[in-house]
């Protein structure tokens, strides 16, 4: 089902969070459609994705993406089969990507593959459009993205990217995009790398239920305060800022009229 295909005027950009690790999955969705937050509801295994979609089938404004997280890979690599079969019905995929970071390096070789088959599916299939997890191995997500997938035949959005300033460098140099949530612009270093990014390249999220508002668990609508300080670091009104996002998501989206590879 084509994203475009319901009549779709988004406020805000939401392009990575797990709707269905909060209690109330139900009630956000109604506060999506309700705010104009147009919503990626990530999934962390192939299994969630069926149920995510069930829910979100009546939503304008939240779509759900397909995903096997590599922090899960060492436990769930077995789902790599249903993750394929899935794969034909979803235009969204993520959370993908790798991690090695202390907790997850032992899989990192494992989580290699995962993420190169995926990538390769990706490829052949066409039109897909990522959302990646890149903790501590942007440049190896880099190399496997500009490996396996070229532009021509899928999106990559960088989800809560962190890598250094030439990362950033090279994957704006391989049409990435980029999700800013707010975390990141409360980091000076990340500031710092997230200013010199082209406003053209750049989405927001929440990765919520895994930031903070205030005291609170960030929601999607939460977003909204995320382009104002956006919009103040790179020093243009908010309303532009928000504007280019929705501008940007809309070309993200176009993937599916990316011409098949000669
Ligand atoms: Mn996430």
């Amino acid at each position: 089902m084509s994203a475009l295909s319901k009549a779709f005027s988004p406020k805000w950009v939401d392009f990575h969070c797990h709707l269905d690790l909060y209690p109330n999955h139900e009630e956000l969705i109604e506060q999506c459609d309700r705010d104009e937050v147009a919503t990626l509801t990530v999934t962390t295994t192939p299994k969630a994705w069926l149920r995510n979609n069930a829910l979100a089938s009546k939503s304008r404004y939240v779509r759900v993406a397909l995903g096997l997280h590599p922090q899960l890979v060492a436990e769930r690599a077995a789902e790599l089969p249903l993750w394929k079969e899935l794969m034909a019905d979803a235009r969204y995929i993520g959370e993908i990507g790798l991690d090695a970071g202390p907790r997850y390096c032992h899989s990192f070789e494992l989580q290699k593959r995962v993420f190169t088959e995926i990538l390769r599916e990706c490829a052949r299939v066409g039109g897909k459009i990522l959302t990646v997890h890149s903790v501590r191995s942007a440049g190896t997500v880099l190399d496997l993205v500009s490996q396996h997938l070229s532009p021509n035949r899928g999106r990559v959005v960088l989800h809560w990217f962190t890598g250094s300033q030439s990362d950033a460098r090279r994957a704006v140099d391989l049409g990435c995009y980029f999700s800013i949530n707010a975390e990141m612009l409360r980091n000076d270093r990340h500031r710092a790398m997230i200013s010199k990014l082209p406003l053209s390249q750049l989405l927001t999220e929440t990765d919520g239920p895994f930031t903070k508002f205030g005291d609170r668990t960030a929601t999607p609508s939460d977003v909204a305060a995320t382009v104002k300080t956006l919009a103040e670091l790179i020093r243009i009104p908010a309303t532009d800022a928000a504007a280019s996002i929705r501008a940007n998501l809309a070309r993200v989206a176009t993937v599916d009229r990316i011409e098949p590879a000669s």
